[in-house]
């Protein structure tokens, strides 16, 4: 039997940095048809209303239903260190990270942080992620499982270290390359879930890691391939120490064939013109992690640039070195950096970016991130009024960008009314 889900809608029939914030489709009052886990119709609720008498509706009124939020770069190990005080990016590592992935080592521990994680990103309408595990073979299948018992699609994958870190958490290239040769015949396209290639960052990975992650990947080419690149100018000279011969940063994943389309590069804010280039050029993509940015002191990502020159662009919490688990509140922190950078984003903009722009950077959007018609079901649905600071300027609000632009800057869990993934409802009702 049929679902009928009505309230107001936003799609994108565009990409709204290329066409405009006017490729929206905004439905007042509209509705979506659900059938067998997927997305069967959206369009005006009273003609789906008419067409479907016998689906079982669900009114929401004014609520805004949109694509589950897809967070395209976050790190399920690091949960319960979140807003840990005080350092930056390899101290930060040192000191907080690699003391809590080191504690992933027990499967129970693991199991029990990735069940918790992908709990969070529900509370928060987020319905896909893409997210690092630990140098533990076991903390991949720990987030797989807890993905297929809520039918989320997943993307992650074993992080891949072999250098510069704790002695329990370091693999070799040819472990790396092996155990996640195993992962990808378990778990990639199993269901929903998806695997990602995964080498932390060109410092904690011999050149020797990255030429064996560069030749699984080409072996497994509909895999993604995550890692980091460029977030800040610490890191960048170390690298430049680490690897004399490359001409760059991205030169490091470069010549190990770790760029093209499906590589999902963190950050990638202090780039060289040649870089810049290349990730363009290759259909790269970079994820934008605004909180994370500000958090750890990292620099201020130029959103409006890297689109204007046709970069492939995500948005993701990057947790926890993200301070938040709400992609509201990640699009709020990209506004701001935008604003530091020169280009108020649109609602429009923001709202792309956290559903289909992510998607599209994890070559998902067929699958997750619009409400085109055969896509799943994997939605969210916000209260534009969820707390009376937001309400109250909300009521003023004359059109749909005014009336959600609040929510995007001051909303969190709160303002999350619905999700539902695969066509099942997981939050509220
Ligand atoms: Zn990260």
């Amino acid at each position: 039997m049929a679902d009928l889900i009505l309230g107001q809608t936003l799609s994108f029939a565009g990409d709204p940095f290329e066409e405009g914030p006017g490729v929206a489709r905004h439905e007042r009052r509209g509705a979506v048809l659900i059938a067998e886990g997927r997305i069967a119709a959206v369009g005006s609720a009273d003609a789906l209303t008419a067409a479907h008498p016998d689906a079982a509706v669900t009114d929401l009124g004014a609520a805004l239903i949109l694509p589950g939020f897809v967070d395209a770069h976050m790190h399920y190990p690091q949960t319960a260190m979140i807003a840990s005080w005080g350092k930056r990016l390899i101290d930060w590592l040192n000191t907080y990270t690699f003391a809590e992935e080191m504690r992933l080592a027990d499967p129970a521990y693991a199991a029990e942080i990735a069940e918790r994680t992908l709990d969070l990103a529900l509370d928060h309408g987020t319905t896909t992620l893409g997210s690092f595990c630990t140098v533990h073979a076991h903390s991949a299948d720990a987030i797989f499982s807890a993905a297929e018992g809520r039918s989320m699609a997943v993307v992650a994958g074993k992080t891949c270290m072999d250098r510069n870190t704790p002695e329990g958490l370091r693999d070799t290239a040819q472990s790396a390359y092996d155990d996640s040769a195993a992962l990808i015949a378990r778990w990639h396209g199993r269901g929903r879930a998806r695997y990602a290639v995964t080498p932390r960052f060109a410092p904690t990975s011999t050149p020797e890691q990255l030429e064996a992650l560069g030749a699984l990947w080409a072996e497994n080419p509909t895999c993604a391939m995550q890692t980091h690149l460029s977030e800040q100018v610490d890191e960048v000279a170390w690298v430049r120490e680490l690897y004399p011969e490359a001409r760059d940063y991205l030169d490091t994943y470069e010549a190990r064939g770790l760029i093209g389309p499906g590589a999902l590069f963190g950050h990638a804010i202090h780039l060289e013109p040649r870089e810049r280039d290349r990730l363009r050029e290759s259909g790269s993509a970079l994820i934008h992690c605004p909180t994370s940015n500000t958090f750890i002191g990292s620099g201020l990502f130029d959103t409006a640039r890297a689109k204007t020159e046709g970069q492939r662009v995500g948005l993701a919490t990057d947790t926890g070195g993200g301070s938040s688990f709400s992609m509201l509140r990640t699009m709020a922190a990209a506004y701001e950096v935008g604003q530091l950078t020169g280009t108020a984003l649109h609602p429009a903009h923001l709202l792309w970016l956290a559903t289909e722009g992510s998607a599209r950077t994890l070559r998902m959007e067929n699958e997750v991130g619009t409400l085109a018609t055969g896509t799943a079901a994997d939605l969210v649905a916000l209260d534009l009024g969820s707390t009376p600071a937001i309400a109250q300027r909300a009521a003023r609000a004359e059109d749909i960008w005014e009336a959600v632009f609040p929510t995007i800057m001051m909303g969190d869990d709160r303002a999350v009314a619905g999700v539902w993934v695969a066509g099942r409802r997981l939050r509220g009702g």
